[in-house]
């Protein structure tokens, strides 16, 4: 089949549409246009596969009979897309620039790319604690990603903050490998749904202050500790750990959006039924818009239907010649 070669006629871009990381969202986004035949660059700032590449289990999807590794559902659709023709690059995207007919899309190292759409899938960016000493620990303690870090506290006590599911799927999974794992919530109770709470009260290694939040990291090269205060007493305490993870939230990775379109009071991209936004070319998909489900499922869908109406849009641009 051929390129859409007038697309690139008329428009000299790099590329026909650039989507800004490659999670569910944008890999369907993608695989979706360079089926169509479109030239398509996938750009992502840490790895291929987005935030279900650091799930254990994604357990609760449409058409899943059994919780499937979230690596090796990552896996699959990276390697639908790169089948499909999809080009793939590391690089954190720090600023866009909408242009009649042409978009510019800049990258942290100064690579800079331009095309006739953009497709934004960025996801979220886990919140801070916003206490002393996490940015000072960062590396040296602050854990990011569970999967990838949890076997290094083998035998060690954990804390982690947060008592939502995203908190309990990780505390549990911290489990098979540390010592203990404090679990330190500021509510009254977990939030987390009520079997991932079932999972977490039957786990003997897990250890629970509800009605709590810490209020400092301490350590000296390296974490050693942090200090808990009870809400109700004002009672601090300090627990020995190696490791802190915080889970008190996601917010949209949209930072660097603010400015070039509409975002709502969270964050997310406030995009239409069609996944697009308020400027013409831009498209918005998954857990980065605003009202999102965050689910695979649903930034599945969304990458489709931003996909959709980038190829209306390209439609569109050949119609103007
Ligand atoms: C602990 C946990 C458990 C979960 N379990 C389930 C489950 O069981 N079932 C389920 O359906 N869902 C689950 N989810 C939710 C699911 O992971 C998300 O809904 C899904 O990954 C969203 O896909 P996305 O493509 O929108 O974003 P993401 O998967 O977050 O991908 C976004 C990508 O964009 C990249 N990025 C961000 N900003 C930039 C930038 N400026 N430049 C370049 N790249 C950028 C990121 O590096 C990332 O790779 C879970 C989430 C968590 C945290």
């Amino acid at each position: 089949m051929q390129k859409p070669d007038l697309v690139k006629e008329t428009h000299p871009v790099d590329y026909d549409a650039i989507i800004v990381g490659a999670g569910p969202a944008g890999l369907s986004a993608g695989t979706y246009l360079a089926q169509a035949r479109y030239r398509v660059l996938l750009l992502d700032k840490e790895s291929f596969g987005g935030q279900i590449m650091n799930v254990e289990w994604i357990e609760d999807s449409p058409g899943l009979a059994a919780p499937v590794s979230g690596a090796v559902l990552a896996s699959g659709m990276v390697n639908a897309a790169e089948q499909c023709g999809v080009h793939m690059e590391l690089g954190e995207v720090v600023e866009i620039e909408s242009y009649s007919g042409c978009k510019s899309v800049r990258c942290a190292d100064g690579r800079a790319y331009t095309s006739s759409l953009v497709i934004l899938a960025g996801g979220l960016r886990a919140r801070k604690l916003g206490v002393p000493g996490q940015d000072r620990f960062d590396g040296k303690g602050m854990i990011h990603c569970t999967l990838c870090d949890a076997g290094l506290y083998a035998g060690q006590e954990v804390a982690v903050c947060g008592g939502g599911n995203a908190g309990i799927i990780e505390a549990l999974y911290f489990a098979n490998h540390a010592s203990k794992v404090h679990v330190i919530e500021a509510q009254p109770g977990l939030t987390a749904s009520a079997a991932l709470q079932a999972r977490a009260y039957a786990n003997p290694r897990l250890e629970f202050r509800c009605g709590a939040t810490v209020v400092e990291i301490v350590g000296d090269e390296f974490v050693t500790g942090i200090q808990v205060q009870n809400a109700a007493t004002g009672r601090k305490e300090l627990l020995n750990v190696s490791g802190v993870l915080a889970r008190v939230g996601f917010d949209p990775a949209s930072g660097y959006l603010e400015g070039l379109l509409s975002l709502d009071d969270r964050g997310g991209i406030v995009v239409n039924h069609h996944a697009e936004t308020d400027v013409s070319g831009i498209m918005a998909a998954g857990d980065i818009r605003s009202e999102s489900p965050r689910k695979v499922a649903a930034a599945v869908r969304d990458g489709e239907t931003a996909a959709m109406s980038a190829q209306r849009f390209l439609q569109s641009l050949k119609q103007e010649v």
